[in-house]
């Protein structure tokens, strides 16, 4: 484990009641004491440092246990944690997400110093598209609005209409005064979004590592293997997957379907780590997951989220040039304002 400087150490009875809280949350996920002993050291260091320098830790869904249970003050959507974003009043925001993530809540609150812990946690869908693809797409495509998705960089962004999430990317698109849309950059979800809006839909071939992984025969599969099954997928799954499925939508959505449902067993079609948050969350009820990990999501631990907090480097603070952040704010402005916040 790397060693990380300025950090005082919990005294004993305050190592025990971190070990306690932890093993609260953890005992779902059949987490041993042991297992809490190892991590409660990082976590009562990294909850304190944030106290000491006024900072806020907002965490994907898709990222570990240890960060969502252990660290995290808001754990949300990329929607919601867009949200939160913009409101706190932290002076620091700490991401544990993947870096257009970071970026955008530096575009949304440009007065907070905003951290990413690892320089290596990128997406293959933001990085599957640049802002020339996207003037090339204007010129085949004149007069058609373009939508990104959140999953761009901020100069993909700043050439674009709107931004959408999984979370309200059907309603925007619905609501727009425009027969045709381009939406990019994910593959997946541009055939998806056809069906779902009544709208023709072009755009981009990116793809998610990790959605795109996932098959029909693989649902079909787990419905014959568990009766009753409730089986949720995300838009980034191929159309096939989608087409098996009960529900689809957002992580956000998926999680209200789940804990308003009167159903008892759940599959979610998405990256693992929303799983194991469901079944600390809820109680009685089955939930199963994927084992399909985002390698991106999961650069970020513990150790170099206390290393971010105790000696951030340059490399690690987001900025954005000023010219391309407002642009791009005026994308997200739009989503804002075309979302029914009631149902988010
Ligand atoms: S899960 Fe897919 S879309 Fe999300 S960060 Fe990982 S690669 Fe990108």
């Amino acid at each position: 484990m790397k060693t990380v400087a300025f950090s005082p150490s919990p005294t004993k009875t305050q190592l025990e009641q971190e070990i306690d809280r932890l093993y609260q949350k953890f005992k779902s996920l059949n987490w041993t004491k042991e297992q809490c002993e190892l991590i409660a050291p990082l976590t009562w260091k990294i909850n304190r440092k944030k106290e000491e320098l006024n900072a806020v830790i907002l965490a994907h869904s898709y990222q570990m246990p240890q960060i969502i249970f252990g660290i995290a003050d808001y754990v949300g959507d990329s929607y919601g944690l867009s949200r939160q974003a913009m409101d706190t009043q932290a002076e620091t925001i700490v991401f544990c997400g993947v870096e257009f993530m970071a970026e955008t809540a530096k575009i949304l609150n440009p007065e907070k110093r905003v951290l990413i812990p690892s320089l290596e946690a990128g997406c293959s869908l933001a990085e599957g598209i640049t802002p020339e693809d996207i003037r090339e797409l204007r010129e085949k495509y004149p007069n058609t609005p373009v939508a990104c998705y959140v999953n761009t960089s901020a100069a993909v962004k700043a050439e674009c209409d709107v931004c959408v999430t999984s979370a309200n990317a059907v309603e925007i698109i619905k609501n727009w005064d425009s027969d045709r849309f381009i939406f990019v950059p994910d593959k997946h979800m541009m055939s998806n979004l056809g069906p779902l809006t009544g709208k023709e839909i072009v755009g981009w071939n990116a793809e998610c590592i990790v959605h795109n992984q996932f098959t029909k025969e693989q649902v079909q599969q787990l419905r014959l293997d568990n009766e009753g099954i409730i089986i949720l997928a995300h838009t980034e799954c191929d159309p096939s997957v989608v087409l098996e499925a009960d529900f689809v939508g957002s992580t956000g959505g998926m999680i209200k379907y789940v804990k308003s449902s009167h159903a008892e067993k759940f599959a979610l079609i998405t990256e693992c780590g929303l799983a194991e948050r469901l079944k600390v969350e809820i109680s009685g009820k089955e939930i199963f997951g994927s084992c399909v990990l985002c390698p991106y999501m999961k650069k970020i631990n513990l150790e170099n989220t206390l290393q971010v907090l105790n000696s951030p480097q340059p490399e690690h603070e987001i900025n954005v040039p000023p010219d391309i952040a407002n642009r791009a704010k005026a994308a997200l402005d739009k989503m804002f304002e075309m979302t029914t916040e009631g149902d988010k």
